[in-house]
């Protein structure tokens, strides 16, 4: 732990220096009256819950609401900034709701009371139904920026600004924004990033003294955009989920990201003295947002009320989510980064919850994607909710039988699926990686029939390389055995106890 204080103390003193050191290609501006200005930049990523997370320890706007009301009677001059990722995914953004789901009405809620100032696109937000997209840019009371994102003709999205200058006692800070291509929906279009920030530099660097770059990006994309582009001062990002800080380009400049959920907050303090040789400083660290902090009243009370609605939802469609399901004695890892990759014991529990809800069955399959929670929930009080953002989607669990063939097809896609949501979880399976493929430790035979448990929409929907399955007829839905949710919180009483 001190270690780790000890490592941003340093890297504030570090990127201090650097930054200082800084070639200043900032043409001349009104003299800020009373010589350096403070800029206190309050730096967040890829937020889904609006509550606190791992088991209420980290995370949850209102103590980043209360982060922020101390930085702000510190620096007026603080501004919030989002790099992208808000609407979606998240278990309470799935709540039934007006006859359609709440689909990210509650986090902007939660960061308007909040009083985010600025926010580019995320991937996830074009998970959105088009409409629903639509509504939430109506609900923003901050401002969306996205310099690459259009709608399907190429215009740009209703009250989105392409970029912004903002003027903090006479020194001019430039902001735009891009954002990475994945999950296109039909009704968005984009620019290539790196021609956009070439543009808007051109744009931006003489009119500002501060250039930053709001990005949504891979951090290859983002160290590629540094080394081609040192006119800009800042690259604030997000779509890891986890923090990185990097230095690179020729004039080192920073790239940072947070971790996800309001984990942990980013608060980068910009001094600009204008009379200094290099003017701009930047001192920038990491916050981690705990149960440490207190929860500012007002954001605390709107979280609750969407909460309370999201809740509501849930009620109708059969979930009672404050009731305990059982008291674990273990933690249970659903990050994406393992259950995408390898075996958990939350995906044993949910792999043998599948099993049990369908006696007779030998094996039990399901695409890892259907596992959303990306966190780790502690030992100890596991709730309804818990389960629900375990697998926000549910599903049913159905049987089927199928060749052993077309088995060893499926596994195999499995394994080639690895690091993405139609990685396969399974039960009673074993080997694979040049290994022969076991069930229940007897070697796949192609030509026997096996009774499978399996995720409905595996057979229905189908997954990215698992087409195959919904196609053939060597896979039909036989039984329905009920909602995957229903087989977790099952297995999960009868391994904790009731
Ligand atoms: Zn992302």
């Amino acid at each position: 732990m001190l270690k780790k204080i000890l490592a941003v103390l340093c890297l504030s003193c570090l990127l201090s220096a650097c930054v200082a050191g800084r070639k200043e290609t900032a043409p001349a501006v009104p003299q800020a009256a009373g010589g350096p200005v403070r800029i206190t930049i309050l730096h967040m990523n890829d937020v889904y819950e609006i509550a606190p997370v791992s088991g209420g320890k980290e995370g949850g706007l209102a103590r980043v609401a209360a982060l922020r009301d101390r930085l702000l009677a510190e620096n007026p001059n603080t501004v919030t900034v989002l790099a992208g990722d808000l609407f979606s995914p998240s278990a309470l953004g799935t709540a039934p709701y007006a006859q359609s789901r709440l689909a990210g009405r509650q986090i902007v809620a939660a960061m308007n009371a909040l009083g985010l100032d600025y926010i580019t696109f995320g991937n996830h937000e074009f998970d959105l139904k088009k409409e629903q997209f639509h509504e939430r840019l109506k609900e923003s009371q901050f401002t969306w920026i996205s310099s690459n994102c259009f709608d399907q003709d190429g215009k740009a999205f209703p009250a989105v600004l392409d970029s912004k200058i903002i003027e903090v006692q006479g020194v001019k800070v430039g902001i735009f924004g891009v954002t990475l291509n994945s999950n296109k929906a039909d009704y968005v279009s984009y620019k290539d990033p790196f021609v956009i920030a070439q543009e808007k530099i051109a744009e931006l660097r003489p009119k500002t003294d501060i250039l930053i770059a709001l990005t949504h990006l891979n951090y290859q994309d983002d160290i590629a955009l540094a080394n081609r582009f040192p006119e800009l001062d800042l690259i604030l990002g997000g779509h890891e989920h986890e923090n990185m800080q990097l230095l690179r380009g020729k004039d080192f400049t920073p790239i940072f990201k947070a971790d996800a959920n309001a984990r942990t907050v980013y608060v980068h303090e910009l001094r600009w003295d204008k009379a200094a040789a290099q003017p701009l400083s930047v001192s920038s660290r990491l916050e981690r947002v705990t149960d440490a902090l207190p929860e500012q009243e007002k954001t605390a009370k709107v979280v609750a009320e969407w909460q309370q609605i999201g809740y509501e939802g849930f009620r109708k469609a059969g979930f009672e989510p404050e009731r305990t399901v059982t008291v674990s004695t273990e933690e249970l890892d659903g990050l994406e980064a393992s259950v995408r990759n390898h075996s958990t014991r939350l995906t044993e529990l949910l792999m043998q919850g599948m099993l049990r809800a369908a006696p007779g069955t030998e094996l039990a399959i399901c695409n890892s994607g259907s596992i959303r929670i990306d966190d780790v929930l502690p030992a100890g009080r596991i709730t309804e909710y818990d389960v629900i953002r375990i697998l926000p989607f549910g599903g049913d669990i159905v049987t089927t039988k199928m060749k052993g063939s077309l088995l060893r097809k499926m596994l195999d896609q499995g394994l080639k699926n690895k690091g993405g949501g139609s990685y396969l979880q399974t039960a009673n399976v074993s080997g694979g990686n040049g290994q022969p493929w076991l069930i229940n430790g007897k070697k796949l035979n192609d030509k026997k029939i096996y009774s499978v448990a399996a995720l409905e929409y595996l057979l229905k929907v189908g997954d990215s390389g698992l087409e195959f399955l919904v196609k053939n007829p060597g896979a039909p839905v036989l039984e329905n055995k009920g909602d995957i949710r229903k087989a977790l919180i099952a297995e999960l009483k009868t391994v904790f106890g009731k």
